[in-house]
């Protein structure tokens, strides 16, 4: 089992999209590298003018990690200087890498868990599902897809139990009873699983809501 498959296989068990927990794991290690190690790399920084940057999604995720910035600072000002003579390709032509290499991943990733289902379905959380988008990659038809889809599908029903709990305890008459560490974060799972990327943060053990 390669290291990516081994990497899905541990975010089964745990609340949410695993494909969107990875993917995001994948991204950051990748702008690390990109802004710490290939920052003055000459071909990196070509590939990224013809590329015309990042997309705006990667680019907010570029501003909640901030890898470094001086490496943030030293390759937006390379693509502003290219900007401004006329050399970057129009907005609505940006070839986002990061876009590039989440959508290849999300392929093997699919393949991955479709492969390797019968031994792994054991590890199913009770909160995990495949967001929107990501239940729609896997082959369609297929007895294991099948198969995957019922799972999540239980586990969205399990999430529904749990935010429809976590909503009636705002109620004044209810409202002694104590959160569970799950219902606390379970208006977070609504977000991920309609946004397709991860919008959760593990609150256990902190402050709640
Ligand atoms: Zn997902
Ligand atoms: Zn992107």
């Amino acid at each position: 089992m390669n290291y990516l498959d081994s990497r899905l296989r541990e975010y089964l068990n745990k609340p949410g999209c695993p494909l969107c927990h990875l993917l995001r794991e994948q991204d950051q290690k990748y702008l690390d590298s990109i802004f710490w190690e290939m920052v003055n790399d000459p071909e990196l920084r070509t590939q990224l003018i013809r590329d015309g940057g990042l997309c705006a999604d990667h680019l907010h995720l570029v501003f909640e990690e901030r890898p470094s910035v001086l490496g943030i600072a030293i390759l937006f000002r390379d693509l502003l200087i290219h900007h401004l003579q006329g050399e970057l390709p129009d907005f609505g032509n940006i070839k986002c890498r990061l876009c590039v290499r989440d959508q290849e991943m999300e392929k093997k990733l699919c393949k991955a868990l479709t492969k390797h289902w019968s031994e792994w379905k054991k590890q199913w959380g009770k909160y995990t599902f495949l967001c929107r988008k990501h239940s729609r990659l896997l082959p369609p038809e297929e007895k294991t897809s099948i198969e995957i889809h019922s799972f999540s599908e239980k586990a969205l029903h399990e999430v529904l139990k749990l935010v429809s709990s976590f909503i009636e305890k705002f109620d004044y008459q209810k409202n002694y009873l104590p959160f569970s560490e799950f219902e606390k974060e379970s208006w977070q799972y609504l977000l991920e699983f309609f946004a397709s990327k991860p919008l959760s943060k593990t609150l256990r053990g902190g402050k709640i809501l």
